[in-house]
Protein backbone atom coordinates (compact mmCIF):
# COMPACT_ATOMS: atom_id res chain seq x y z
CA UNK A 1 0.00 0.00 0.00
CA UNK A 2 1.39 3.13 -1.23
CA UNK A 3 -0.23 6.96 0.59
CA UNK A 4 -1.55 8.80 -1.93
CA UNK A 5 -3.59 12.08 -0.93
CA UNK A 6 -5.86 12.09 -3.91
CA UNK A 7 -8.29 10.78 -6.49
CA UNK A 8 -9.64 13.43 -8.86
CA UNK A 9 -12.14 12.55 -11.86
CA UNK A 10 -13.76 13.73 -14.08
CA UNK A 11 -16.64 12.45 -15.96
CA UNK A 12 -18.46 12.80 -19.38
CA UNK A 13 -21.07 10.42 -20.69
CA UNK A 14 -21.51 11.11 -24.74
CA UNK A 15 -24.07 12.41 -25.32
CA UNK A 16 -26.38 10.14 -27.81
CA UNK A 17 -24.52 7.37 -26.89
CA UNK A 18 -26.64 4.22 -26.93
CA UNK A 19 -24.99 2.56 -24.35
CA UNK A 20 -26.80 2.04 -21.38
CA UNK A 21 -25.37 1.72 -17.60
CA UNK A 22 -26.74 1.09 -14.29
CA UNK A 23 -25.27 4.46 -13.59
CA UNK A 24 -26.94 6.57 -16.46
CA UNK A 25 -29.75 8.71 -14.70
CA UNK A 26 -26.36 9.67 -12.10
CA UNK A 27 -25.79 13.07 -14.35
CA UNK A 28 -29.43 13.81 -14.27
CA UNK A 29 -30.25 17.19 -12.30
CA UNK A 30 -32.62 16.80 -9.40
CA UNK A 31 -35.27 19.23 -9.08
CA UNK A 32 -37.90 17.57 -6.78
CA UNK A 33 -37.78 15.29 -4.13
CA UNK A 34 -39.26 12.66 -6.20
CA UNK A 35 -36.37 13.18 -8.87
CA UNK A 36 -34.09 12.59 -5.98
CA UNK A 37 -35.50 8.83 -5.89
CA UNK A 38 -35.10 8.15 -9.35
CA UNK A 39 -31.34 9.20 -9.45
CA UNK A 40 -29.94 8.29 -6.00
CA UNK A 41 -29.76 4.70 -6.78
CA UNK A 42 -28.06 5.60 -10.04
CA UNK A 43 -25.06 7.84 -7.78
CA UNK A 44 -24.77 5.63 -5.29
CA UNK A 45 -24.25 3.06 -8.00
CA UNK A 46 -21.60 5.46 -9.59
CA UNK A 47 -19.65 6.34 -6.74
CA UNK A 48 -19.69 2.57 -5.40
CA UNK A 49 -18.36 1.69 -8.88
CA UNK A 50 -15.52 4.20 -7.93
CA UNK A 51 -15.05 2.80 -4.42
CA UNK A 52 -16.44 5.87 -3.11
CA UNK A 53 -19.85 4.86 -0.77
CA UNK A 54 -21.41 8.44 -0.71
CA UNK A 55 -21.95 11.43 -3.32
CA UNK A 56 -22.41 14.66 -1.83
CA UNK A 57 -24.15 17.32 -4.28
CA UNK A 58 -26.33 20.12 -3.62
CA UNK A 59 -29.20 22.12 -5.54
CA UNK A 60 -27.39 24.48 -7.51
CA UNK A 61 -28.86 27.93 -7.10
CA UNK A 62 -26.41 29.89 -8.88
CA UNK A 63 -25.54 31.27 -5.39
CA UNK A 64 -21.84 31.29 -3.54
CA UNK A 65 -23.21 29.36 -0.62
CA UNK A 66 -20.44 26.85 0.46
CA UNK A 67 -21.00 24.31 2.88
CA UNK A 68 -18.33 21.77 4.62
CA UNK A 69 -19.33 18.32 4.89
CA UNK A 70 -18.05 16.96 8.10
CA UNK A 71 -19.10 13.75 10.13
CA UNK A 72 -21.63 15.04 11.57
CA UNK A 73 -23.32 16.64 8.95
CA UNK A 74 -22.70 14.13 6.15
CA UNK A 75 -25.93 11.73 7.06
CA UNK A 76 -27.76 15.05 6.40
CA UNK A 77 -26.51 15.66 3.50
CA UNK A 78 -27.37 12.50 2.38
CA UNK A 79 -30.93 12.70 3.59
CA UNK A 80 -31.54 16.14 2.03
CA UNK A 81 -30.38 16.17 -2.13
CA UNK A 82 -32.18 19.73 -2.09
CA UNK A 83 -30.09 21.67 0.11
CA UNK A 84 -29.02 24.50 -1.69
CA UNK A 85 -25.38 25.99 -2.53
CA UNK A 86 -23.15 26.00 -5.14
CA UNK A 87 -20.07 24.37 -2.73
CA UNK A 88 -18.62 21.83 -0.91
CA UNK A 89 -15.46 21.15 1.25
CA UNK A 90 -14.52 18.28 3.63
CA UNK A 91 -11.33 16.78 4.76
CA UNK A 92 -13.22 13.25 5.22
CA UNK A 93 -11.74 10.47 2.85
CA UNK A 94 -13.99 8.30 0.92
CA UNK A 95 -16.66 10.70 -0.29
CA UNK A 96 -17.14 12.21 -3.66
CA UNK A 97 -18.40 15.80 -3.50
CA UNK A 98 -19.70 16.80 -6.91
CA UNK A 99 -21.23 19.33 -8.74
CA UNK A 100 -23.31 20.29 -12.14
CA UNK A 101 -22.08 21.85 -14.95
CA UNK A 102 -23.30 22.37 -18.82
CA UNK A 103 -21.56 25.42 -20.12
CA UNK A 104 -20.55 26.77 -15.81
CA UNK A 105 -17.30 25.99 -14.19
CA UNK A 106 -16.23 23.57 -12.38
CA UNK A 107 -13.94 24.44 -9.96
CA UNK A 108 -11.77 21.68 -7.85
CA UNK A 109 -9.79 22.89 -5.01
CA UNK A 110 -7.55 20.47 -2.91
CA UNK A 111 -4.31 20.23 0.18
CA UNK A 112 -2.99 18.10 1.50
CA UNK A 113 -6.29 17.21 3.73
CA UNK A 114 -8.74 18.92 2.19
CA UNK A 115 -10.76 18.64 -0.84
CA UNK A 116 -13.44 20.97 -2.28
CA UNK A 117 -15.60 21.43 -5.28
CA UNK A 118 -17.57 24.89 -6.79
CA UNK A 119 -20.12 25.30 -9.23
CA UNK A 120 -19.78 28.60 -11.19
CA UNK A 121 -21.59 30.58 -13.60
CA UNK A 122 -21.12 34.28 -14.19
CA UNK A 123 -23.47 35.07 -10.97
CA UNK A 124 -20.92 32.70 -8.99
CA UNK A 125 -18.01 33.79 -10.28
CA UNK A 126 -18.94 37.36 -9.78
CA UNK A 127 -20.31 36.52 -6.29
CA UNK A 128 -17.25 35.39 -6.27
CA UNK A 129 -17.87 31.72 -4.68
CA UNK A 130 -14.20 30.74 -6.24
CA UNK A 131 -12.84 33.27 -3.60
CA UNK A 132 -15.03 32.67 -0.71
CA UNK A 133 -13.79 28.96 -0.65
CA UNK A 134 -10.50 29.91 -0.31
CA UNK A 135 -11.51 32.11 2.85
CA UNK A 136 -13.21 29.25 4.35
CA UNK A 137 -10.45 27.42 3.62
CA UNK A 138 -7.99 29.51 5.46
CA UNK A 139 -9.81 30.09 8.08
CA UNK A 140 -10.03 26.36 8.49
CA UNK A 141 -6.07 26.41 8.84
CA UNK A 142 -5.45 25.32 5.18
CA UNK A 143 -3.08 28.19 3.22
CA UNK A 144 -4.29 29.89 -0.18
CA UNK A 145 -0.45 28.56 -1.28
CA UNK A 146 -0.91 24.76 -0.18
CA UNK A 147 -4.36 24.61 -2.18
CA UNK A 148 -3.96 23.41 -6.01
CA UNK A 149 -7.08 24.67 -8.09
CA UNK A 150 -7.82 23.11 -11.23
CA UNK A 151 -11.02 24.83 -13.40
CA UNK A 152 -12.31 21.88 -15.66
CA UNK A 153 -14.51 22.39 -19.43
CA UNK A 154 -16.90 25.34 -19.50
CA UNK A 155 -18.37 27.61 -22.25
CA UNK A 156 -15.22 29.69 -22.76
CA UNK A 157 -14.28 33.19 -24.07
CA UNK A 158 -14.31 32.08 -27.82
CA UNK A 159 -18.07 31.54 -27.36
CA UNK A 160 -19.40 33.42 -24.04
CA UNK A 161 -21.39 35.69 -25.67
CA UNK A 162 -23.28 38.13 -23.37
CA UNK A 163 -25.46 41.52 -24.02
CA UNK A 164 -24.25 45.10 -23.64
CA UNK A 165 -26.70 45.44 -20.66
CA UNK A 166 -24.56 42.18 -18.36
CA UNK A 167 -21.25 44.40 -19.34
CA UNK A 168 -22.76 47.35 -18.20
CA UNK A 169 -23.58 45.38 -14.47
CA UNK A 170 -20.22 43.22 -14.07
CA UNK A 171 -17.57 45.95 -16.13
CA UNK A 172 -15.47 45.12 -18.87
CA UNK A 173 -12.26 44.45 -17.10
CA UNK A 174 -12.78 40.68 -18.28
CA UNK A 175 -14.70 41.65 -21.74
CA UNK A 176 -13.56 41.17 -25.28
CA UNK A 177 -15.42 42.75 -27.88
CA UNK A 178 -15.20 41.22 -31.22
CA UNK A 179 -17.33 41.90 -34.52
CA UNK A 180 -19.89 44.15 -32.40
CA UNK A 181 -20.25 41.94 -29.77
CA UNK A 182 -19.36 41.09 -26.26
CA UNK A 183 -17.44 37.85 -24.76
CA UNK A 184 -16.86 37.00 -21.77
CA UNK A 185 -13.80 35.49 -19.69
CA UNK A 186 -14.81 34.23 -16.98
CA UNK A 187 -11.28 32.23 -16.44
CA UNK A 188 -9.42 34.64 -16.24
CA UNK A 189 -11.55 36.65 -13.34
CA UNK A 190 -11.23 33.24 -11.23
CA UNK A 191 -7.28 32.52 -12.23
CA UNK A 192 -6.58 36.62 -11.65
CA UNK A 193 -8.89 36.29 -7.92
CA UNK A 194 -7.05 33.39 -6.97
CA UNK A 195 -3.36 34.36 -7.74
CA UNK A 196 -4.73 37.85 -5.60
CA UNK A 197 -5.77 35.56 -3.21
CA UNK A 198 -2.14 34.06 -2.67
CA UNK A 199 -3.23 30.71 -4.68
CA UNK A 200 0.06 29.37 -6.73
CA UNK A 201 -1.12 26.36 -8.62
CA UNK A 202 -3.88 27.15 -11.16
CA UNK A 203 -4.46 24.46 -13.46
CA UNK A 204 -7.17 24.42 -16.24
CA UNK A 205 -8.20 21.91 -18.72
CA UNK A 206 -8.86 23.93 -21.80
CA UNK A 207 -12.34 22.67 -23.84
CA UNK A 208 -14.98 24.79 -24.32
CA UNK A 209 -18.34 22.86 -23.89
CA UNK A 210 -20.30 25.25 -26.60
CA UNK A 211 -17.52 24.83 -29.58
CA UNK A 212 -16.01 21.58 -28.62
CA UNK A 213 -17.08 17.86 -29.89
CA UNK A 214 -20.87 17.90 -29.10
CA UNK A 215 -20.52 14.06 -28.29
CA UNK A 216 -18.10 14.73 -25.17
CA UNK A 217 -19.21 17.99 -23.71
CA UNK A 218 -23.03 19.18 -22.42
CA UNK A 219 -23.75 22.85 -23.26
CA UNK A 220 -26.82 24.52 -21.65
CA UNK A 221 -26.53 27.35 -24.55
CA UNK A 222 -26.11 24.96 -27.29
CA UNK A 223 -29.78 23.44 -26.34
CA UNK A 224 -28.76 20.46 -23.48
CA UNK A 225 -31.73 21.17 -20.77
CA UNK A 226 -31.97 17.62 -18.99
CA UNK A 227 -28.00 16.36 -18.34
CA UNK A 228 -25.71 17.64 -16.49
CA UNK A 229 -22.04 16.67 -16.24
CA UNK A 230 -21.21 15.11 -12.78
CA UNK A 231 -17.62 16.43 -12.12
CA UNK A 232 -16.22 15.01 -8.74
CA UNK A 233 -13.35 14.77 -6.51
CA UNK A 234 -12.12 11.95 -3.69
CA UNK A 235 -9.91 11.69 -1.72
CA UNK A 236 -8.40 8.40 -0.14
CA UNK A 237 -5.68 7.80 2.39
CA UNK A 238 -4.74 4.56 0.88
CA UNK A 239 -4.80 3.04 -2.56
CA UNK A 240 -2.67 0.13 -3.91
CA UNK A 241 -0.19 0.90 -6.74
ZN1 LIG B 1 -15.87 27.99 -27.61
Amino acid sequence: MTKHPLVLYHHSPLMGSTVRSSHEYAYHTVETPEEWNAVTLSRKSLGESLGFPSIVTLHQTHSATIHRVTEETLPFFLQNPLIEGDGLWTTLDSILLGVFTADCLPIFYWGKEVIGVVHAGRKGVYQEIHRKMILQLAGAGYEPSDIRVLIGPHIRACCYEVGEEIIQEVSSEYALFRNNRWYLDLEAKVKEDLAKDGVKRIETIPFCTFCGDSRLWYSYRRGERRCRHLHFVGKRQQISL
